[in-house]
């Protein structure tokens, strides 16, 4: 006799023992989070305008340029997960630890007088190198990653600005867990490093796609349009891989002795 099928053509579990472990989470999960707007949403809304369009945010996790570790903290902010003082009702002092005055919130990471000449050099440099438009909003830009309150930044840009958010929380962190010293300057140089080193695996990812199509009969070579998609700050070929534009290297040169200058 024929065996008995373990699922009908649907899909659908027929029998108890047919649920999968995630299939019963899931479930016991809906149960709880139906209709519900996570609290992230109704704050951000809060505190940045009622029409912000979330779902379009969520949808934008991940680019060619910037994987889950590199947007890590930026998630985190999204969620409203960032630890800052002022969520801890019995910390001795809930003010921000670089101004010292303000209350430390999540939103007062974007308006601290320490911190903006930061995000301001940030989103200069995705206007003037990144070729993208001047967002309406500084918080919403590097919070969100929105030009206009409906609508997102260009893709170049978000990576760039989760990237940065990536480097100074980790030097913001460090002002209270390891005594460091935060220097917007360095924050600002390792982003545009870390930026970097994302363009040349996209290069990389472009070259070996390439091999692979030339070895079979798919078609001939990466698509043209891969290899121009971020043409405004490097030159992707299938032998080169990426080469990054003399704008940007310039950039990050100069980043980098402006660094270095604080310190001397
Ligand atoms: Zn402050």
């Amino acid at each position: 006799m024929k065996r008995q099928q373990r699922r009908p053509p649907s899909n659908k579990p027929r029998k108890l023992s047919d649920l999968t472990v995630s299939e019963i989470t899931a479930h016991l999960t809906s149960k709880i989070t139906r209709n519900a707007t996570p609290n992230c949403v109704s704050a951000w809304k809060q505190r940045l305008g009622p029409n912000i369009p979330f779902s379009k945010i969520f949808a934008s996790f991940g680019t060619p340029l910037s994987d889950p570790s590199e947007e890590r903290q930026w998630r985190k902010l999204v969620h409203r997960a960032i630890f800052v003082r002022g969520r801890n009702p019995n910390a001795p002092d809930q003010n921000c630890r670089l101004c010292r005055t303000h209350k430390e919130s999540q939103l007062h990471l974007f308006q601290c007088m320490h911190t903006l000449p930061l995000w301001r050099q940030c989103l200069k440099f995705t206007q003037q190198i990144l070729g993208a438009p001047q967002p309406f909003k500084l918080e919403h830009a590097v919070i969100l990653g929105m030009r206009t309150p409906t609508v997102l930044l260009p893709e170049v840009a978000r990576a760039f600005l989760r990237h940065a958010f990536q480097h100074f929380y980790h030097d913001f962190a460090n002002v209270d867990v390891k005594e460091g010293t935060f220097t917007w300057q360095y924050v600002y140089r390792n982003a545009l490093l870390s930026f970097r080193d994302a363009l040349l695996r996209y290069g990389r990812k472009v070259r070996v796609l390439h091999s692979h199509r030339t070895f079979t009969s798919l078609t001939d070579g990466a698509p043209q349009e891969a290899k121009d998609r971020f043409s405004m700050c490097m030159d992707c070929d299938e032998v080169h891989g990426a080469v990054i534009k003399k704008e940007l290297s310039d950039e990050i040169e100069k980043a980098d002795a402006a660094a270095k200058a604080t310190t001397n």
